[in-house]
């Protein structure tokens, strides 16, 4: 089995064995092994809630260092809309992307834009193929990999587009080799991100198809110095040519930007991993019928609720709501799609979003119920306390992972301290 790369490592020099980020995975992703948390590659989605809780710092996010974007000869950064909102309403778009050239990239992309672009798009896709079952946002990639593991019959509803950052990377690359003459592998497109999910979709795309980003920064990472950027900015603020979305646009960096500029009517929009999963089960049970699209984005809030994020998202979305006001409703989007020379092939998905479950507990079905009915039997024994103090999250999880062969009865504190295991 392929086995998922992740955009977060465990410092096991930090760790302390606590179990606060087994508790809080929703994947049930984690196990603390020798006092140690380890992370399942195959069941983390890339939420980051475990990157929250930890009290110790030792959940570390793996992100793009500044010596492996300094290898690319042409260096372009990709923002998400999120970015435009740490730094309050006086800080304008515009500013952001050129504090990001002084930083060092040689163009500064407005993602906002792409999302305007592909989002024209996505509304006529709903209105001409809706068969009675919502689609499901692409957009957001830790919602993506939760229904690839979790709700694997619902793949099929995820909307078969690329995400916008995904757009924006390969017409930036596209556009720059004609301009200036430079080979798509010598341009690197960073996308400087509020969550770890978008760096892990990088690395392992939901699809067979290979991303066209180069790499991800956190905006935690790049704020301090954005700070002493933006000073000079403001005093420059000469061209307004790099900022081109609409409030639309930068509404995509909070939970109901999407559907907001959808403008459909039977359209719903969910935030939080929690919520995210509540949602996901109403619609198995089929109560979702009247809804046309669904966006769900895994962090509270949306991406300005990421946890690599600086700004208090209500603060954040505050400053969202003055660039709404600002910058008013997206223009005609067919005159923005020939100015831009966009296709729209570009937005699609060539290949299919498939599941990728657990694997069940044997790939004999006769030895898969057998080794079922074993789990409930050890389950049984188990004294239900789901304590997480033997390193799994819950009981069942504990009595799966023995059946596996990844834990065994005694690992249970309680068991041990009876001296009992039969
Ligand atoms: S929260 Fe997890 S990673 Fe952090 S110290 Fe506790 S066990 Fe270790
Ligand atoms: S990123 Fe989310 S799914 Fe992955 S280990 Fe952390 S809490 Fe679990």
């Amino acid at each position: 089995m392929r086995i998922p790369d992740h955009a977060l490592r465990v410092d096991p020099a930090r760790c302390t064995g606590c179990v606060e980020c087994t508790r809080a995975c929703p994947a049930k992703a984690i196990r603390v092994r020798d006092n140690v948390a380890q992370v399942l590659p195959e069941r983390c989605i890339d939420c980051g809630e475990c990157y929250r809780v930890c009290p110790q710092r030792a959940i570390v996010p793996v992100t793009t260092t500044h010596t492996d974007v300094s290898t690319f000869k042409y260096k372009v950064a990709l923002p998400s809309p999120a970015l435009y909102s740490q730094f309050g309403p006086s800080t304008l778009p515009e500013d952001v992307l050129q504090a990001l050239l002084s930083l060092g990239f040689d163009l500064a992309y407005d993602k906002a834009y792409a999302c305007e672009l592909v989002f024209a798009d996505v509304k006529s896709y709903i209105e001409e193929n809706y068969a009675g079952e919502p689609f499901i946002s692409p957009v957001c990639p830790a919602v993506t990999r939760l229904i690839q593991l979790m709700f694997p019959a619902l793949t099929g509803q995820i909307l078969p587009f690329r995400p916008p950052r995904e757009v924006a990377a390969k017409a930036i690359k596209a556009d720059v080799t004609g301009r200036l003459n430079i080979p798509e592998d010598e341009i690197g497109v960073i996308h400087i991100t509020p969550c770890l999910a978008k760096l892990a979709a990088m690395i392992n795309p939901p699809t067979a198809e290979r991303s066209s980003l180069d790499g991800a920064v956190g905006i935690s990472e790049v704020y301090g110095s954005m700070l002493v950027a933006l000073k000079q900015a403001k005093s420059d603020r000469k061209a307004r040519s790099m900022h081109h979305s609409s409030g639309a646009g930068i509404g995509f960096g909070r939970a109901g930007g999407e559907v907001a500029d959808l403008g459909i009517e039977e359209t719903l929009a969910v935030s939080g991993v929690m919520d995210t999963i509540k949602i996901l089960k109403d619609l198995e049970r089929g109560k979702l019928r009247h809804i046309k699209y669904l966006e769900c984005q895994i962090c509270p809030g949306g991406c300005i609720g990421g946890p690599l994020t600086v700004q208090n998202r209500f603060i954040a979305s505050n400053t969202i709501t003055e660039f709404v006001k600002l910058f008013g409703a997206r223009p005609d989007i067919e005159d923005m799609m020939k100015a831009g020379g966009h296709e729209r092939e570009h937005f699609r998905l060539s290949k299919a979003i498939l599941p990728a479950a657990i694997p069940p507990l044997d790939a004999d079905t006769s030895f898969a119920i057998g080794k079922m009915r074993l789990r409930e039997d050890i389950f049984r024994k188990l004294p239900g306390k789901n304590c997480a103090a033997c390193g799994a999250p819950d009981c069942m999880t504990l009595a799966d992972d023995i059946v596996r062969g990844h834990a065994k009865i005694e690992d249970c504190v309680f068991i041990r301290a009876d001296g009992r295991s039969e």
